[in-house]
C-alpha cells in the first residue's frame, strides 16, 4: 500500500493592493495613514503644504497587504514645487486599486472641493468618500453631505470616520479588502514604509517648524538634511556618516546662484551666533534620574550628529525662524532632536541652520535635492 501524503494546504488566497489618499490639504490624509498604520509615519499640522512628497504606508495583516498612498492635497499649482506635488497626486491616480477621497465634516462646500471633483470626474477606479472628523460635528450635519456628494461622483461607499479618535476604521479596512484584488503581497511583512530615515528626519524638523510658524512662511520653508553621522558613544572611536548630494565646500551647501551665495555669508554667521548649536547642551538630558545605571547606560549611548539646513526665501524669513535672539530656532531644534532621539535611540546633536535661497520654490536644483531625500 503506498503511503499515505499529508495533504499540502492550497496557499491561502490573499487581497492586496494600493489605495490612494486624496483629498483637499488639511481634512486628515495624514493624520488617518497614521491611525491605521498604528505608527507615525506622515508628519501631521495645521498648516497647507504639511505634505508635499507622496509616501506609502504599508499594512500587511492576515487578510493580505493594503499599501495605502498619502499624498499632498489636491489645489491649483502655480510654482513648480506645486507642479511637482500635484504630479504626486495625478500619479498615485494611476497606481491606486481603490481611490479614497477624504473631505473635511467641518467645512463648507467650496471652490476647493470643485476642484477636487474635477480632478477625479475623469478617473475609472473604484471610489471611497470617507468624510472625517465627524469627532468634532453634530451628526446631523453628516447626513445632508452625504446627500449632496452622491451624485457628484459615483462613490462605492460614503463612510464617516474620525481619523484622529479612529472612528469607524475597522469598517473602512474591511470595506478596502473587499474591493482590492486577490494577488501575492507586493512587500515583506515588516516593511512599513517606503520613505528614508534621512527623508523621516528632515521632515519631523519641517513638522516642528510648521507649529511654530504663520502666514506664508509654511510656503517658504524647505528642510534638507545636509549630514548624517553615526557615532560611537563619548570617547568612543567609529561610526558612520552619510552625507547629502550636494555640492560641499567648507562645509557649506551650495545649490543657487550668486545672489544667493552673498546671503550665505550673512546666513553662515547667524547659523553659529543665533540658529546655531542648541542641541549641545542639552544633549545629555534624554530624562532626569539620579540612578546611577541609567547615567552609565546613557553614557554608552551612541551619538548622532544631524546638520540640517532650513531653506527659506527672503531674509525676512530668516529672522522670523530665528526669533528673537535666536529663541525660534532653538524650541524648534529641541523639540525635533527630543523626537528624533526616540526614533534613533541614540542621543542627538542637532545642527540646524536657516538659509535664504531666493525662488526656490521655482528653482528645480533644490526641487530635486529636497525630492531626492526621499
Ligand atoms: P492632511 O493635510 O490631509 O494630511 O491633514 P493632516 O493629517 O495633516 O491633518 C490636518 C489637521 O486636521 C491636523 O491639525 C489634524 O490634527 C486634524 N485632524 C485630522 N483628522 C482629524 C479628525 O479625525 N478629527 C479631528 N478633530 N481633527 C483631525
Ligand atoms: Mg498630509
Amino acid at each position: 500500500m503506498p503511503r499515505a501524503k499529508k495533504p499540502v494546504p492550497k496557499k491561502k488566497a490573499v487581497r492586496v493592493g494600493y489605495v490612494a489618499l486624496v483629498g483637499r490639504p488639511n481634512v486628515g490624509k495624514s493624520t488617518l495613514l497614521n491611525t491605521l498604520l498604528g505608527q507615525k509615519i506622515a508628519i501631521i499640522s495645521d498648516k497647507p503644504q504639511t505634505t508635499r512628497i507622496s509616501i506609502l504606508g504599508i499594512k500587511t495583516t492576515e487578510k493580505g497587504q493594503i499599501i495605502f498612498i498619502d499624498n499632498p492635497g489636491i489645489h491649483k499649482p502655480l510654482h513648480s514645487l506645486n507642479k511637482r506635488m500635484m504630479r504626486f497626486v495625478y500619479s498615485s491616480l494611476e497606481t491606486a486599486n481603490l481611490i479614497c477621497l477624504l473631505i473635511d465634516a467641518t467645512q463648507r462646500y467650496g471652490h476647493g472641493d470643485e476642484f477636487v471633483l474635477e480632478t477625479l470626474k475623469r478617473v475609472t477606479t473604484p471610489l471611497f468618500l470617507l468624510i472625517n472628523k465627524v469627532d468634532i460635528v453634530r451628526k446631523d450635519t453628516i447626513l445632508p453631505m452625504i446627500d449632496k456628494y452622491k451624485d457628484l461622483l459615483p462613490f462605492k461607499e460614503i463612510i464617516p470616520i474620525s481619523a484622529l479618535k479612529g472612528i469607524n476604521l475597522g469598517v473602512l479596512e474591511e470595506r478596502i479588502y473587499e474591493n482590492l484584488p486577490e494577488a501575492e503581497k507586493l512587500f515583506s511583512d515588516d516593511e512599513i514604509s517606503d520613505q528614508s530615515e534621512r527623508f523621516l528626519l528632515s521632515e519631523i524638523i519641517r513638522e516642528k517648524l510648521l507649529n511654530h510658524v504663520e502666514e506664508e512662511l509654511p510656503f517658504v520653508t524647505a528642510v534638507y538634511i545636509e549630514k548624517i553621522e553615526k557615532r560611537g558613544a563619548e570617547g568612543q572611536a567609529g561610526g558612520e556618516a552619510e552625507e547629502g548630494q550636494g555640492k560641499e565646500g567648507e562645509g557649506e551647501f551650495m545649490i543657487a546662484g550668486e545672489s544667493a551665495a552673498k546671503k550665505e555669508e550673512k546666513v553662515q554667521e547667524a547659523g553659529g551666533a543665533e540658529s546655531g548649536a542648541e542641541a549641545g547642551a542639552e544633549a545629555g538630558a534624554l530624562g532626569e534620574t539620579s540612578e546611577e545605571t541609567e547615567k552609565q547606560r546613557k553614557r554608552y549611548l551612541p551619538i548622532t550628529y544631524i546638520r540640517a539646513s532650513i531653506f527659506v526665501e527672503k531674509d525676512n524669513h530668516r529672522k522670523i525662524i530665528i526669533g528673537r535672539h535666536g529663541s525660534l530656532i532653538k524650541t524648534i531644534g529641541t523639540e525635533a532632536r527630543r523626537e528624533i532621539q526616540d526614533i534613533l535611540e541614540t542621543k542627538v546633536y542637532l545642527d540646524l541652520q536657516v538659509k535664504v535661497r531666493e525662488k526656490w520654490r521655482d528653482s528645480p536644483d533644490v526641487l530635486d535635492l529636497i525630492e531626492g531625500q526621499k
